[in-house]
């Protein structure tokens, strides 16, 4: 059997790797903190998986139209433009199973081999991996951990090049948690459609703001025709396993989508589609519990961290993860990189996070608050007594 060349440009998501492991050993009675995984510790709400239920019962567990059924389009457009301001119609609008397939599809439709696809570094593994394995060409633009990771259009603009097709930008960012301000989206937005360039706006976690008003891009004048909103249920609603997530977008991205989903995967579940319209129409009190208790976590993490001598942590605006630096520790005890620091963690203390090398940096790691503020300060603790023993 001979494998394809494009399956050798793509590595398994290093943070289910890291989420398997963790699991390998905590399978074998061993204590682990879990800091490694995307998703919230909290259940899915109630009256969402009663609409679920209520499907089932109602039989409404056979294929749909491959984009989505028409009640779901119409909720998104609708909840988008009740949030943000935007007016899609539902033809501009697709359900893929997640954001994941969102991002996949999008670059699948735009991306030809050696098209430039920029890159803000720290960025979200899966977008790597998956223009590299369409054929293109990352180009990574550097942020600055002493501006808490802040993506300016000028960074973007000194790496284009006539083959610069497209942006993908993440706000607030895995793993960073960087929230891009209004004005410097808005600048970037500007620069793209200037040039005829492509923007993705992933907003799976664009409503998980602590600072700052939630807003999209989508939402500026003239915006809809190079902007592709990538959304996602996964995050807002605690709803990772469900797998659904939209694209909006111009009308011909659309339905190339459509045509790729039509053979690919068909439609998202039938019932996690009635329950994505609950989650998008019904109470939206849930949001801003988790929110709240999310904001409680950050303050807590931040604090922690920076407590620890030689380490720094930057203050996320939004998402649920902290990324704090680790490099004080570095050439102690045979620890050179996040990857040996990530690596020695968990064998030793039992503490599963990401190492920075997923998101393209070597000098920090990710840890995910979405876990309880009694596993945090466990967790932290622990990490804190693993590096002062190697001082
Ligand atoms: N975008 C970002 C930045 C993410 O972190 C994730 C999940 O971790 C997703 C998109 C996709 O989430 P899903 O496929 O569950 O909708």
């Amino acid at each position: 059997m001979k494998i394809t060349e494009r399956m050798s440009r793509i590595s398994e998501s290093a943070t289910m790797a890291v989420s398997a492991e963790a699991g390998r050993l905590k399978a074998t009675g061993i204590d682990v903190v879990a800091f490694g995984a995307g998703e919230p510790d909290f259940p899915t709400p109630t009256n969402i998986k009663q609409a679920a239920i209520n499907a089932l019962g109602d039989n409404f567990t056979k294929y749909t139209p491959a984009g989505g059924i028409p009640q779901l389009k119409d909720a998104i457009c609708k909840y988008h433009s009740r949030y943000f301001g935007t007016n899609y119609d539902p033809s501009e609008c697709i359900v893929c199973v997640g954001g994941k397939h969102v991002i996949f599809n999008t670059v699948a439709a735009l991306i030809e081999d050696d098209d430039e696809v920029i890159l803000p570094v720290p960025y979200w593994v899966t977008f790597y991996d998956v223009v590299n394995y369409h054929g293109g060409k990352c180009v990574q633009v550097a942020t600055s951990e002493n501006q808490g990771f802040q993506l300016t259009a000028d960074a973007i603009e000194a790496s284009l090049t006539p083959r610069s097709k497209l942006v993908i930008v993440n706000s607030p960012n895995n793993p960073s948690g960087a929230v891009i301000s209004k004005r410097e989206f808005e600048k970037i937005h500007e620069l793209t459609s200037n040039r005829d360039i492509m923007l993705i706006t992933d907003e799976c976690y664009c409503r998980l703001v602590y600072d700052s008003e939630p807003f999209s891009i989508a939402a500026k004048s003239g915006a809809k025709s190079n902007v592709i909103v990538a959304g996602s249920l996964s995050k807002t609603y605690a709803m990772t396993g469900w797998r659904v997530g939209f694209a909006l977008a111009p009308r011909e991205l659309i339905s190339a989508i459509n045509k790729l989903q039509s053979h690919a995967t068909s439609n998202v579940t039938s019932i996690a589609q009635k329950a994505a319209i609950e989650a998008l129409t019904g109470p939206q009190d849930s949001v801003q519990e988790m929110l709240d208790e999310y904001r409680r976590r950050r303050d807590f993490a931040v604090q922690a961290l920076n407590d620890i001598p030689g380490v720094t942590c930057a203050e996320p605006g939004g998402a649920f993860y902290v990324y704090p630096n680790f490099s004080h520790y570095f050439g102690k005890n045979g620890i050179n990189t996040a990857m040996d620091f990530a690596t020695q963690l968990l064998q030793q203390v039992h503490v599963a996070l990401v190492p920075g090398e997923a998101f393209g940096t070597s000098q920090h790691v990710r840890v995910s608050y979405a876990t309880s503020m009694h596993d945090l300060d466990r967790g932290i603790s622990r990490i804190r007594d693993f590096v002062t023993g190697l001082a």
